[in-house]
């Protein structure tokens, strides 16, 4: 089944086509800038050169007419026509408490998209315009959504409630629901496979480390709990964001530098992590670059964001009642051989011995443990697009 998948955000649509029959990327791309004078896209057909077009491109309504113009273009299409696309998966960031999986857009689903749009202000509303604009230019083709909430939705009542009055919780719904769900779930799959042991009764802690970074505990196939929050600024140390602190920072912070609400929000999300430790960048490459040439502050960067990630899988390793499988992914964790190397150090006493060869060598999904490590670490690449597209698919073809 032909599937198109797409990712809005404010600005951009990012986009795959996919043939699930094999899970061959028939062309994937992106459109930046959108609502901008000259936004750019970017076009990746399989087999033949990536193509660069800057124009106008005011909404995402027109956005998506070029990425199915692009698809079926003459000389750097891969479709005839776009009734060969069969059904679009949509990534949607927040489901709230309303979903816990991947569902068929109705208008009711819509609706409790948009009633949703509170808890996700920045990631809903461009979800939704992306839908509206699928409907509007693929008007009989069904489609479908993947929140990235869905996965952690049935945590436990202790790990999702927050030490605040539990009005709080009634009247606002504030609640750990954490993110990069769609993440966690397929590297946790993906783990099971390589192991040769079932889902459901593995012990896995995943660590995805992108430009957001978080971790779940997962038991038996669930997620029972994880390290973002109510938003995604919980847990870890991000590229800009600052990750677990006392609340009370926040308050005095506004108080001292004569901070609003929005100004002290920009602050932890945009100016703290990496690039506020560091002064540098938020970038890990560029972190190591710097920790490499003696920069200190890059180090106490690099060493509060692998310290936490130790910590966590400590705390989780208890919470799950020992420890199966840890999975690095995500930009850094796929790629970074020091961040792993720091993380994975001194953890002999939880049945980890890492590989140091195996740990520098790797490339592909693998095991980066030695042969008789009680506790298996694999470096897995995620595969978001893929996990909607599949997704997508399992649902429409239940409608036929
Ligand atoms: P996003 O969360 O935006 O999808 P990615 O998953 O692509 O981001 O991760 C981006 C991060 O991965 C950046 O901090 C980048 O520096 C880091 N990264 C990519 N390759 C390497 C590498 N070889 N070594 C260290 N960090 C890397």
């Amino acid at each position: 089944m032909k599937i198109l998948v797409l990712n809005c955000g404010s600005s951009s649509i990012k986009y795959q086509l996919i043939e699930t029959q094999n899970r061959d990327v028939l062309a994937k791309g992106m459109i930046e800038r959108i609502g901008m004078s000259s936004a750019v896209l970017t076009h990746s057909p399989k087999g033949k050169d990536t193509i660069r077009i800057v124009g106008e491109i005011l909404d995402h309504s027109i956005a998506l007419e070029y990425v199915i113009a692009v698809l079926m273009s003459k000389n750097h299409g891969v479709i005839q026509d776009k009734s060969e696309i069969e059904a679009v998966g949509h990534r949607v960031v927040h489901g709230g408490e309303t979903f816990s999986g991947s569902v068929l857009i109705t208008n009711d689903v819509l609706k409790a998209i948009k009633d949703n749009i509170e808890l996700a202000p920045l990631h809903n509303p461009p979800n939704i315009r992306g839908i509206e604009a699928a409907r509007k230019h693929l008007p009989n083709v069904p489609q479908c959504c993947v929140f990235d909430t869905a996965f952690h939705v049935k945590m436990p009542v202790y790990a999702y409630l927050y030490g605040i009055p539990y009005k709080l919780y009634r009247r606002y719904k504030i609640r750990r629901y954490g993110f990069h769900g769609t993440s966690h779930r397929f590297v946790s799959h993906r783990a099971a496979e390589l192991m040769n042991k079932p889902y459901e009764q593995l012990k896995i802690i995943t660590v995805h480390l992108g430009n957001g970074a978080s971790m779940a505990a997962i038991k038996n196939g669930q997620s029972v709990d994880t390290t973002m929050g109510f938003t995604p600024l919980e847990g870890l140390l991000m590229g800009t964001r600052s990750g677990d602190l006392d609340p009370s920072i926040v308050t005095y912070i506004m108080g001292k530098e004569g901070l609003s609400i929005s100004e002290v929000n920009t602050l932890l999300n945009k100016h703290s992590g990496l690039v506020g430790i560091s002064g540098e960048s938020s970038d890990m490459r560029e972190i190591e670059q710097a920790m490499m040439e003696g920069d200190k502050k890059a180090k106490y960067a690099f060493d509060i964001f692998t310290y936490r990630i130790k910590k966590y899988i400590g705390a989780y390793s208890a919470v799950l009642g020992g420890v199966d499988a840890v999975v690095f992914t995500g930009g850094i964790g796929e790629n970074s051989v020091r961040v792993r190397k720091a993380v994975l150090t001194g953890m002999e006493y939880l049945g980890i011995e890492f590989d140091e060869q195996l740990n520098e060598n790797i490339k592909e999904d693998g095991e980066i443990t030695k042969p008789d490590s009680r506790v298996k670490v694999f470096r897995i690449s995620t595969n978001e697009e893929l996990v909607i597209a599949l997704d997508t698919e399992k649902i429409v073809k239940k409608l036929k």
